[in-house]
């Protein structure tokens, strides 16, 4: 038996090199956990063992002769479901999306498996990344491994789940506003967003583009950094991917934080839950212990930051899904015979309530007359909340906070109502409107059992000390 949930990258590297299992049995073994797990989570959409198998067969082939596979030579990995892979289906939770099969590979896809990565499946999300609780997908939502009445978080839950349930050793997600990093805490995990442009968003199917990141899930820091490591660096297709070189991130993780200026932001605290924040509070003790030096600090844009994003990334997914329109990709309403009755009953059959919602909120935001009231006004907030961050981090080398205010919430609390909902997202995405790094670690669990991380947020391009300070505090 392969104990297929206690790996990581380093064990699997390990188990190859000592002959404990071979790709291929490794592959077959987390392909039948994976499906054997499945039916109590709904995490993966779609297992692909074809793919999976032949790239594994690759891998004991480099091996038998003598070459390096790659950093990722045999980890099985989930892939969220907005991530193109070519001929395997993608369908983004949407229905309208059902049939999907994408003629290309998204460039982290691509650089995953040169890395000899093993694409075991898809995973669930909420229908184009939009939802905080994975509860938006049209293929029905996806349980918390760890308490199954309760949410895995999201939009990235299944991605997270795979991890969480350990049929994959890492995985994919994408992250707009928190969807790494807050199913991540919710499932006890590590998620972590990269600076905006660190990697390639070529082939991530767009929500909103100037807030996108691919962005990895494992079960400790190090496994997310050598994941990130193969994924970042310049894409000649996607013009706003950083050309910045993509440092060893491993060589980073030395243990040593002592003498690190932290600031933890007064304005995140007023809304976490009594035992979020007394796990938050220990965590600042811990650091301390670790020699880090803590501070209070305020980024007083915090209370727009809400507003701020909802106008931002409905505007922009507004535009963006007006692709979908039963003439490019599939989906298409048989049961109009004019071509803008076909775009509406494609639209109408095909897309989800959150994402109509959204879509008719960026619309109205873009529209004459409203444009600047809100559109233009949101992207002038977006600059005072980088501002805040500008300036702490000109005495600080990290800010730690909650990462949500609340634990993984039951399933259907808070579906019935959406600013609800929205407000979950609080601590995120002032992180997303800076395009700084940041990244979700847990910190420990409430009395009831549920996982809570804390989030350390760096400069822009500073994952280096981002990841050492969340290996130190792992290993505490
Ligand atoms: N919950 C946020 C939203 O619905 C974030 C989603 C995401 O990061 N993809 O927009």
């Amino acid at each position: 038996m392969i104990p297929v949930a206690q790996l990581t990258i380093s064990s699997v590297r390990e188990g190859l090199k000592n002959k404990e299992f071979t790709a291929v049995e490794l592959t077959r073994a987390a392909l039948d956990f994976a499906a054997a797990e499945n039916p109590k989570t709904n995490a993966y959409l779609l297992l692909c063992p074809e793919r999976a198998l032949a790239a594994a067969e690759n891998v004991d082939r480099q091996l038998a002769a003598g070459e390096d596979p790659g950093p990722l030579g045999g980890v099985p990995i989930g892939v969220k479901d907005v991530i193109l892979t070519k001929g395997v289906r993608t369908t983004c939770g949407s229905k309208m999306l059902e049939n999907y099969i994408p003629p290309y590979d998204a460039t982290a896809v691509e650089r995953i498996e040169a890395a000899g990565g093993i694409l075991i499946g898809k995973t669930n999300c909420d229908e184009f990344a939009m939802g905080s609780s994975n509860e938006n997908s049209a293929y029905g939502p996806v349980r918390n491994p760890v308490a199954p009445d309760r949410v895995p978080g999201g939009s990235s839950g299944g991605s997270a789940a795979v991890v969480a349930q350990g049929t994959a050793v890492v995985s994919l997600g994408s992250d707009t506003g928190g969807s790494v990093r807050q199913p991540a805490s919710f499932c006890g995990i590590v998620g972590v967003t990269p600076t905006y442009g660190r990697v390639s968003r070529y082939g991530l199917v767009a929500y909103a583009s100037s807030l996108d990141h691919v962005a990895p899930f494992a079960r400790n820091v190090r496994d997310a950094a050598t994941v990130l490591e193969v994924m970042a660096g310049r894409d000649p297709l996607d013009s706003t991917c950083a050309a910045a070189p993509v440092p060893n991130y491993a060589a980073h993780l030395t243990g040593e934080v002592r003498g690190m200026k932290l600031g933890i932001p007064v304005e995140y605290m007023k809304h976490a839950s009594g035992e979020t924040a007394a796990l938050i509070n220990r965590s600042v003790t811990e650091l301390e212990g670790l020699g880090c030096e803590v501070r209070e600090i305020s980024l007083p844009a915090t209370d727009y930051a809400i507003a701020t994003y909802y106008i931002i990334c409905c505007a922009e997914a507004s535009s963006n899904l007006a692709r979908y329109d039963g003439v490019r990709y599939t989906g298409r309403s048989a049961k109009s015979d004019t071509l803008s009755g076909m775009y509406q009953n494609t639209r109408g059959e095909g897309f989800g309530a959150e994402v109509k919602r959204r879509i008719m909120l960026g619309t109205y935001v873009l529209s004459h007359g409203y444009y600047d009231a809100y559109y233009v006004k949101a992207q002038k907030v977006r600059a005072l909340i980088s501002k805040d961050f500008t300036r702490a981090f000109e005495s600080l080398d990290a800010i730690i906070a909650p990462v949500s205010p609340f634990p993984a919430f039951r399933l259907g609390e808070k579906m019935s109502d959406p600013v609800e909902m929205y407000l979950s997202d609080i601590y995120t995405i002032t992180g997303s409107l800076a395009g700084i790094p940041c990244m979700s670690v847990p910190c420990g669990t409430t009395g009831e059992g549920l996982p809570v991380g804390l989030q350390i947020l760096c400069n822009h391009f500073d994952e280096q000390k981002m990841f050492r300070l969340a290996d130190a505090f792992e290993r505490r």
